[in-house]
């Protein structure tokens, strides 16, 4: 029996494994790919506190594993498949076979990249599709690319995208971005970056070595376009890691799960933290703060139950 289970190891899961082992309790993180979930997706970071001139995401997801681990967390590899609750048990089936019992449960499964759903995502997903710029933009070199979706992620990685691309295009569904006004002063004033507005991407073409270009259609005046590019990144949201849970917590309209300040979900003694909780900022700082939160009441929560 473990004291607290935490499902996810992004920097919500780390956090709450570092808060639960140094509180000495019994601790096992299960994470089904790397440690460190999207920020190891993130070139750069440079709004999370402590790095005063930023750092690589992929850094900051090793050093939280290390502090983490450093107090007697365990983290297991494997795809969380069932979860369900026995009395005050909640029992964790990983991988379909290894099940795993535990006396508070935190969930931290995050999101994934939602899709745009359009006529050759799939079929060029890996060959000139992508949904992460810091694992491929370096195969773009000279290149010109097309981004789609107007929030953080598609001008912070349309950016990015510039070290490599000779022309990154960003398209966007409206006139106005989303954005942090940060991110869209450097994007606009970035000569590499060009925004296609009022723009709906409608098929991504290409041949048997990869994209050659997008096809486009102005939303107020339903003029076609067609842009040559051999790379399209697609950052139009994500949608939660929530499907497991099969009814086991309150879930909002789009998936998220519902807590109150305490992190506490609608099943006793389970606690959800990060970018899949339901809440209006998802950013690497707020998703930590769920965690302490819901490490701290997961702890309360055993001292007043078992
Ligand atoms: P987001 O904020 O949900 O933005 C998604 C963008 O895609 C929006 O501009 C949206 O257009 C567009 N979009 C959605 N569906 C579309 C479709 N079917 N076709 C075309 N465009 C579509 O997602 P995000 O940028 O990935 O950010 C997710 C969360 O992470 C946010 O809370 C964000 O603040 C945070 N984040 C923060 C940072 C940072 O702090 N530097 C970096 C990355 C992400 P509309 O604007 O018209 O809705």
């Amino acid at each position: 029996m473990h004291d607290v289970i935490i499902i996810g190891g992004g920097p919500a899961g780390l956090t709450a494994g570092l808060y639960s082992s140094r509180g000495k309790l019994k601790s096992l993180l299960i994470e089904q790919g790397l440690i460190g979930g999207l920020v190891t997706t993130t070139e750069w970071v440079e709004n999370y506190p402590g790095f005063e001139e930023g750092i690589l995401g992929s850094e900051l997801a090793r050093k939280m594993e290390k502090q983490a681990t450093r107090f007697g967390l365990e983290i297991i590899n494997g795809s969380v498949t069932g979860v369900s609750i026995d009395g005050k048990t909640k029992r964790v089936v990983v991988d379909g076979d290894r099940q795993y019992d535990t006396r508070a449960l935190i969930l931290a499964t995050g999101a994934h990249p939602r899709k745009l759903k359009i006529p050759g995502e799939d079929e060029f997903r890996g060959k000139g599709v992508s949904y992460c710029a810091t694992c491929d933009g370096a195969f773009f070199k000279g290149e010109n690319i097309a981004v789609v979706g107007g929030g953080d992620s598609a001008v912070q990685e349309g950016i990015f995208l510039t070290k490599f691309a000779k022309q990154v295009y960003i398209i966007h569904r409206r006139d106005k971005l989303r954005a942090e006004k940060i991110l869209q002063e450097r994007a606009f004033a970035n000569r590499q970056i060009e925004f296609v507005w009022d723009t709906v991407s409608e098929k991504i073409t290409g041949d048997d070595k990869g994209v050659t270009a997008i096809q486009l259609r102005n939303s107020k005046d339903d003029r076609r376009s067609v842009l040559d590019v051999q790379g399209v990144f697609i950052y139009v949201g994500y949608n939660p890691n929530t499907e497991f849970l099969a009814g086991l917590a309150n879930l909002d309209t789009d998936n998220y799960i519902v807590t109150d300040s305490n992190m506490s979900t609608s099943a006793p003694g389970v606690f959800a933290a990060g970018d899949v909780r339901s809440k209006p900022s998802k950013q690497i700082a707020t998703a930590v703060g769920d965690a302490a939160t819901a490490a701290i009441a997961a702890e309360k929560y055993i001292e007043e139950n078992f």
